[in-house]
């Protein structure tokens, strides 16, 4: 029997989304396992890990003196070398919980999308974690690759196809042909300056001081960068910086697209950026088949519309975007050849 069979039979190949925001965990047969933020809560004075994910997600903002909360990954690459691998290995063990005793006789096969911006030392640092969580073999791949095969683009024809991944830290946007990238730019906009935007127009026009959970909360509930017909209104709640006291403040969906128009035009620049350093043939191709949105970014009101208008290109927002990238590494996972024997 081969290798690559025992590998079949005794191991477990398991697809990673190594976000800034969300860490995804594709198993083999099995598809997604685990759909977590990648976030982590620390004792400050040991540095022992007291939750991660979902469980350290809720209690964002709300820290006690001896706690403190940890986002690993910030702006596209590792922030702290430390806390990544603590949350990877975390994850790791995690999802193989949900694979038979036979498939974990084996290291498992370890395939994971990283930001394109990121360096030498934190690729390194991805495989060398990941390893120490118990993995086998450790293969990376480039997060837009990853996100373009998820959305089901045709990634492998001579025809150019864009993918535009909007995620908590960064905005990565390429252009791929003949399954490679032709060319690609990364910008340290996506959702976590979106939210950073909301929370000083409130402090700026309001006085209010907002936590994080509400920055988000605002953002997806009333964000929005296009004009609708009924425009949507809601309470936020924060702390009034003049008084010092918790407060209530009516505001309006118009104000929030206010707020938003900086970082959105970064998103846009990022795309014609991309545009102008495609070969001519490549964005002919694009100005018929389009482009398309992925993150959790793409599900930003009205992104698409605007683009559209902006760029003078059909675009799409995917299916499903906040699993485009985990659901690509699952493709992947399928080639038996993508690993060393
Ligand atoms: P990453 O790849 O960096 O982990 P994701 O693709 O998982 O990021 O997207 C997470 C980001 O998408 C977060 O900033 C989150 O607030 C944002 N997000 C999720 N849903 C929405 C929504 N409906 N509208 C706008 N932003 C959203
Ligand atoms: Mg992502």
């Amino acid at each position: 029997m081969g290798n690559q069979c025992l590998a079949k039979l005794f191991s477990t190949h398991i697809g990673i989304d190594l976000g800034t925001a969300n860490c995804l965990v594709y198993v083999r047969d099995h598809g997604i396992v685990l759909n977590e933020p990648s976030f982590v809560a620390i004792k400050k004075a040991t540095h022992e890990v007291i939750a991660v994910g979902n469980d350290a997600k809720r209690m964002w903002g709300k820290f006690p003196a001896g706690l403190e909360g940890k986002r690993p990954l910030q702006d596209g690459v590792i922030a702290d070398f430390e806390v990544t691998e603590d949350m990877l290995r975390i994850f790791i063990q995690k999802a193989l919980r949900s694979v038979p005793w036979n498939k974990r006789i084996l290291h498992p096969r370890v395939l994971v999308a990283v930001p394109s911006g990121i360096t030498e030392v934190g690729n390194r640092a991805v495989k060398d974690s990941a390893k120490r969580a118990g993995a086998g073999e450790v293969i990376l791949v480039e997060e837009p690759m990853a996100a373009a095969v998820g959305v089901g683009l045709p990634v492998a024809d001579p025809t150019g196809s864009m993918i535009v991944d909007i995620g908590g830290g960064t905005t990565e946007v390429a252009v791929i042909s003949l399954s490679g990238i032709v060319s690609s730019k990364s910008v340290n906009v996506g959702g976590d300056e979106l939210e950073k935007a909301i929370t000083q127009y409130m402090k700026k026009v309001y006085n209010l001081n907002i936590g994080p959970q509400m920055a988000e909360e605002i953002k997806i509930k009333l964000g929005s960068v296009y004009p609708v017909k009924d425009e949507e209104r809601m309470d936020v709640r924060g702390l009034d910086l003049a008084c010092r006291m918790p407060k209530y403040v009516n505001i309006s969906a118009a104000e929030i697209r206010q707020a938003l128009q900086e970082p959105v035009t970064s998103i846009i620049e990022a795309v014609r950026g991309t545009l102008d350093l495609c070969p001519p043939d490549v964005a002919a191709d694009l100005l018929t088949r389009g482009i398309m949105l992925a993150g959790g970014g793409a599900l930003l009101c009205g992104l698409d519309k605007l683009l559209t208008e902006e760029i003078g290109m059909p675009v799409f927002v995917s299916e499903d975007p906040l699993n485009a990238v985990v659901k690509g590494t699952g493709v992947m996972l399928q080639e038996d050849n993508i690993w060393s024997n």
